[in-house]
C-alpha cells in the first residue's frame, strides 16, 4: 500500500475553490492523498494527517490543477507535415495536402505518429484525450479507426482515449445510410462518438437532421466540426440547437471551432449563443489552428481572429473547452499536443485573464464531454490525478508552466518533487 501524501499550501484556482464551496478569500489549501484518492482539502497549510504516517510536501503556494483534458485532437494526421511539404494556405489547401498524404497512412504508421503524441499528452498531464479520425472513403471503414481502437486499450489507465468519426456532412444525406454509419460507428466499442464535418460548402440541415437522429438512435455522443469559417451565412450552429430541441436529444453535442459566430453581426451571433444555452452543447475553441486557418491568404497579414465567442458563450453558461487540434500536420506546423500550449495561444487571441483563476477550467473540466456533466475532478473522493507547476505564478500563468509534477492515482508519474518541498518544518518535528 503506498503512504499518504499530504500537500500543503497548494494553490488551486478560483473556480476549483469555487466549486468546492470553498469559503472567499480562501487562497491556499491542504490536500490529502491516501490510496490514491483525495481524501480531504482543507482550507490553510494544516496537517491532514499524522505526520509520522505521511509523505508531507510543502508545495509553499505552487499552483496545482486537476489533470487536464485535451478535447480536440488529430491524432491520425498528426506529424505528417515534415513529408508533405508545401501547402496552400487556409483550410482547403490543408485539406487538399492531407489527401495526397493519405497513401502513407498504413496501420504501422498511423499507430507510430499518433503513439508519440499520446506519449507527448501523457508527460503534459493529460489524462482524456479526444482525437476525430477521418472518415473520407464511403463504405470504407479507415485503417486509422482500428488502430485508434487499440491504442485506447494501450492506454487504458493512463490517457482514456476517444475516437470520433470524421466525415463530410453530405455522408448523411439518406437517413438509412446515416443509420448504418451509426450503428457502424456504435458497434466499434467503447469511447466511439458519432462526428461531423459542417460547412457552408456541404450545408445540408436534412443531413444535420439525420445525423442526429442516428446518434440519438444508437446512443451515440456526437462531435462535429462547426462553422469552421468566416463567413457569416454559415448556419450549423444555430440549426443544431434547433434540431437538438425538436428531437430532445439526450446525448451531448460538442461543437468545436464554430469561427463564424464572431463574424456574423453581435445580435444575431448572441442570439444563437441564447439558444445554445438551452441546450446540451458543449463548445470548444481551437485557437491556435483557428489564428493559423481564418483569414488567410497568401502575402496578407490575417485582420480577423477567428475565434468563437467565448466570453459571451461562457456568460450564458455554456460550457466552453480549450484544445490544441491538429499538430505538426498541414493544418497547423505547431504544437506539442500540450493542452496549456493552446491555453496559452487562447489567453493573448481572446484575451482569457485572469487565466489560472478563471479560464484554466478549459483544459481541465473534462466532464464537459459528458452526457451530463458534473463530475467535478480533484474533489475529496476523486482519484488523486493532479498537476503541480513548480515554477509557474497566478499572475503570469500558463507562462512558465513547462516544468511540472504530474501525480497519477497520487504517484508520481512526471517530474520530481523541488527539494524545498521535503525541507522538515518546525511544526512537522514539534508534531
Ligand atoms: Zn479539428
Amino acid at each position: 500500500m503506498s503512504r499518504a501524501l499530504n500537500l500543503r499550501n497548494a494553490r488551486l484556482p478560483r473556480w476549483l475553490l469555487k466549486a468546492l464551496g470553498m469559503a472567499h478569500g480562501t487562497a491556499l489549501v491542504s490536500i490529502v492523498v491516501e490510496q490514491g484518492r483525495i481524501t480531504r482539502i482543507t482550507p490553510g497549510s494544516a496537517l491532514g494527517l499524522d505526520a509520522g504516517s505521511a509523505s508531507t510536501w510543502d508545495l509553499q503556494g505552487a499552483l496545482v490543477l486537476p489533470t487536464m483534458v485535451d478535447a480536440h485532437l488529430h491524432l491520425d494526421k498528426a506529424f505528417t507535415l515534415e513529408r508533405v511539404g508545401a501547402v496552400k494556405p487556409g483550410l482547403l489547401g490543408a485539406v487538399e495536402a492531407i489527401e495526397g498524404d493519405r497513401a502513407h497512412w498504413t496501420a504501422a504508421d498511423v499507430r507510430r505518429r499518433a503513439s508519440q503524441g499520446l506519449e507527448w499528452a501523457y508527460a503534459a498531464g493529460v489524462t482524456h484525450a479526444r482525437s476525430h479520425c477521418d472518415w473520407w472513403e464511403p463504405g470504407v471503414v479507415p485503417t486509422a479507426w482500428g488502430v485508434l481502437q487499440e491504442l485506447a486499450q494501450d492506454w487504458s489507465g493512463r490517457v482514456r482515449l476517444e475516437r470520433v468519426s470524421l466525415m463530410s456532412l453530405q455522408r448523411y444525406e439518406e437517413r438509412s445510410v446515416a443509420m448504418r454509419l451509426a450503428a457502424q460507428v456504435a458497434a466499434s466499442g467503447a469511447g466511439a462518438v458519432l462526428g461531423g464535418f459542417v460547412h457552408s460548402t456541404n450545408w445540408s440541415p436534412q443531413a444535420l437532421r439525420h445525423l442526429l437522429e442516428a446518434a440519438q438512435k444508437h446512443g451515440l455522443s456526437v462531435d462535429l466540426h462547426m462553422d469552421e469559417e468566416l463567413n457569416p451565412a454559415a448556419q450549423g450552429l444555430a440549426t443544431t440547437t434547433d434540431l437538438l430541441k425538436a428531437l430532445r436529444f439526450e446525448g451531448r453535442v460538442v461543437c468545436g471551432h464554430t469561427c463564424a459566430l464572431a463574424a456574423q453581426p453581435p445580435a444575431q451571433a448572441l442570439q444563437t449563443l441564447d439558444r445554445v444555452a438551452q441546450v446540451p452543447i458543449t463548445l470548444v475553441t481551437l485557437p491556435v489552428t483557428n489564428l493559423l486557418l481564418q483569414d488567410a491568404r497568401t502575402g496578407c497579414t490575417p485582420r480577423q481572429r477567428g475565434l468563437t465567442l467565448v466570453k459571451e458563450a461562457r456568460a450564458r453558461g455554456i460550457p466552453v473547452l480549450v484544445a490544441s487540434d491538429n499538430v505538426q500536420d498541414p493544418f497547423c506546423p505547431l504544437g506539442s499536443f500540450d493542452p496549456l500550449e493552446a491555453l496559452t495561444t487562447g489567453v493573448a487571441a481572446a484575451q482569457l485573464t485572469p487565466a489560472f483563476d478563471d479560464w484554466s477550467d478549459s483544459v481541465c473540466r473534462s466532464d464537459w464531454l459528458a452526457a451530463v456533466p458534473g463530475a467535478l475532478p480533484l474533489q475529496p473522493g476523486a482519484v488523486a490525478d493532479l498537476v503541480i507547476f513548480p515554477r509557474a505564478n497566478v499572475t503570469g500563468f500558463p507562462s512558465r508552466s513547462q516544468d511540472r509534477v504530474v501525480l497519477r492515482a497520487g504517484r508520481i508519474s512526471h517530474g520530481q518533487p523541488e527539494p524545498a518541498w521535503l525541507a522538515p518544518r518546525l511544526e512537522g518535528r514539534a508534531a
